[in-house]
């Protein structure tokens, strides 16, 4: 009969919330208590497998390596766990598991606090490149929320302002640590600003009347030594002003939050979605009311954030899986709180399989990971191919040599049709022979040429081939370190993007086959 394995896990990132629920003696209650109320898993027997200390973000731990031996051994026929980031923070790492190896195995899986059985979600077979399940989703969602420190919390609840330079407008306070000033002279200026979108002025016409009062820039302001050292001509952009008039500090306000490193199988910080910033209200000195901010927020309807972050690299590569059609990017303005795409036609068509939205960050991440794995995979595959390349290489070898050979035999061929002639012209041989003779060497070298020709077909074919391979595998290699999805990658690797209501994602690939 096979048993249940109770898998517990916990790693230094966790110590660090505190929470009490992580720790291995309350997921061990939690997960015993869940047994005992199923009928099917109480009357089998448990085994408890346990990784104290280890991330989830990497398989090679020792509890988890041991209970798989025993899943391979068949001695395991359910796993039972806390939640799915217990098991594996790495999506890509646990969807493989979930969609392929447990139920090739027939394992079940069960996650308890994300309501996961997988005996409730059979069929969903689809190959785990190309397919995510929603479970990933919340998963993600999850684990972003927990990200900020409370220590940072409590900093900024106290009015000190944590991070590096202050807002223009703004200094740090001499006396007390922390802690931000208003400076007079910016906040002037910043004053200034507000009122000019106050009375109506778009944020261009703002920034020309700055510069036709030559009001130095916050550049110079702030930095005089370095003040138009490099000759470039300083002046107020429609970017700055409208920079100014978007920035909550100015109300009083203290956000943070804003990116998050912590989180499933990320290496560089990303963008948080707004909803998720923490704000702290009358943290210092506002410059200007909020009855004057609202008023020109709504006649700036569609300031945002700057341009420059507005691009997002999957732009034109996401279609909506129901419908079939192109996904438009929204990006971070007015009421939208995160970045995503929707559908362009849910709207008019109403088709009900349409994926409405779907975030653009966690599409980005998605697509990242599995386009680098997809690169390592081929990658290996690439090294494994190495005897291929070998058999290549000999190809080329062996058809550089027949090349030789062909050569070599036309040469002679030319040379004994020479001696033929010299022998008729001598008197040596009759007409008839000669001609007879002459006509069979001219036949032989035309076959030589035509064979060199086929050879040389093949020797171009196979050296291309060979190029490609290399070419391929230097691509791989670059691209499989990278850390953040760029433009170029997406460019070079993706052909489309199909995503579905289920925030199951497909890519198409620019593979050479
Ligand atoms: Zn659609």
């Amino acid at each position: 009969m096979s048993r249940v394995a109770v898998y517990l896990r916990l790693s230094m990132e966790d110590t660090d919330d505190r929470d009490e629920s992580n720790s291995i003696s309350s997921q061990r209650v939690l997960i015993m208590r869940y047994i005992d109320c199923q009928e099917e898993l109480r009357k089998m027997e448990r085994a408890e497998f346990c990784d104290d200390g280890f991330s989830g973000t990497d398989m090679k731990r020792p509890g988890i390596q041991r209970m798989l031996g025993e899943v391979k051994a068949g001695r395991i026929g359910c796993i039972v766990v806390k939640d799915m980031s217990r098991f594996s923070r790495d999506y890509i790492e646990l969807g493989t598991y979930m969609n392929q190896i447990f139920p090739f195995l027939g394992v079940r899986f069960i996650a308890i606090n994300d309501h996961y059985d997988s005996r409730e979600h059979k069929g969903n077979t689809a190959p785990i490149d190309t397919a995510f399940h929603t479970l990933l989703y919340d998963l993600y969602s999850k684990d972003i929320s927990v990200k900020v420190k409370a220590a940072l919390d409590s900093k900024c609840a106290n009015g000190e302002f944590a991070f590096g330079t202050a807002p223009f407008g703004y200094e740090k306070s001499k006396e007390i640590k922390n802690r931000v000033i208003v400076n007079p002279d910016e906040a002037e200026v910043v004053r200034g600003i507000f009122s000019m979108a106050y009375a109506g002025n778009s944020s261009t016409q703002i920034a020309r009347m700055l510069n036709e009062k030559k009001m130095p820039t916050v550049m110079q302001m702030r930095c005089s030594d370095r003040k138009n050292k490099d000759g470039k001509i300083r002046a107020w952009s429609t970017q700055a002003v409208r920079h100014i008039l978007n920035n909550r500090f100015y109300l009083g306000e203290m956000t943070y939050g804003r990116t998050s490193r912590k989180y499933v199988g990320s290496r560089a910080g990303v963008k948080t979605p707004e909803t998720e910033w923490k704000t702290i209200e009358n943290h210092h000195e506002p410059l200007v009311t909020a009855e004057v901010y609202e008023k020109v927020c709504s006649f700036h309807d569609g300031i945002s954030v700057d341009r420059k972050t507005e691009k997002h690299p999957l732009v034109g590569k996401i279609y909506c899986g129901g419908c079939g059609y192109a996904m438009a990017y929204k990006p971070l303005r007015g009421k939208n709180k995160y970045r995503r795409f929707e559908c362009y036609k849910h709207a008019t068509l109403q088709i009900p399989d349409c994926c409405t939205y779907f975030s653009a960050d966690m599409l980005e991440e998605l697509v990242l990971s599995i386009l680098i794995k997809e690169l390592m995979l081929r990658g290996d595959a690439g090294k494994q191919k190495e005897s291929l390349r070998s058999f290549q290489k000999t190809c080329i070898e062996k058809l550089e040599k027949e090349l030789a050979e062909n050569r070599n035999q036309r040469k002679l061929l030319s040379q004994e049709k020479a001696d033929l002639y010299e022998s008729y012209a001598l008197g040596k041989m009759d007409v008839v022979s000669y001609k007879e003779k002459a006509e069979e060497l001219t036949e032989q070298k035309y076959l030589l040429s035509v064979r060199e020709r086929e050879l040389l077909e093949e020797f171009e074919g196979i050296s291309e081939e060979f190029r490609k391979t290399e070419e391929d595998m230097r691509q791989i290699i670059r691209f499989s370190r990278m850390e953040k999805l760029t433009q170029e990658a997406v460019d070079i690797f993706i052909k489309r993007i199909y995503v579905y209501k289920d925030k199951r994602i497909e890519i198409e690939w620019n593979f050479r086959e």
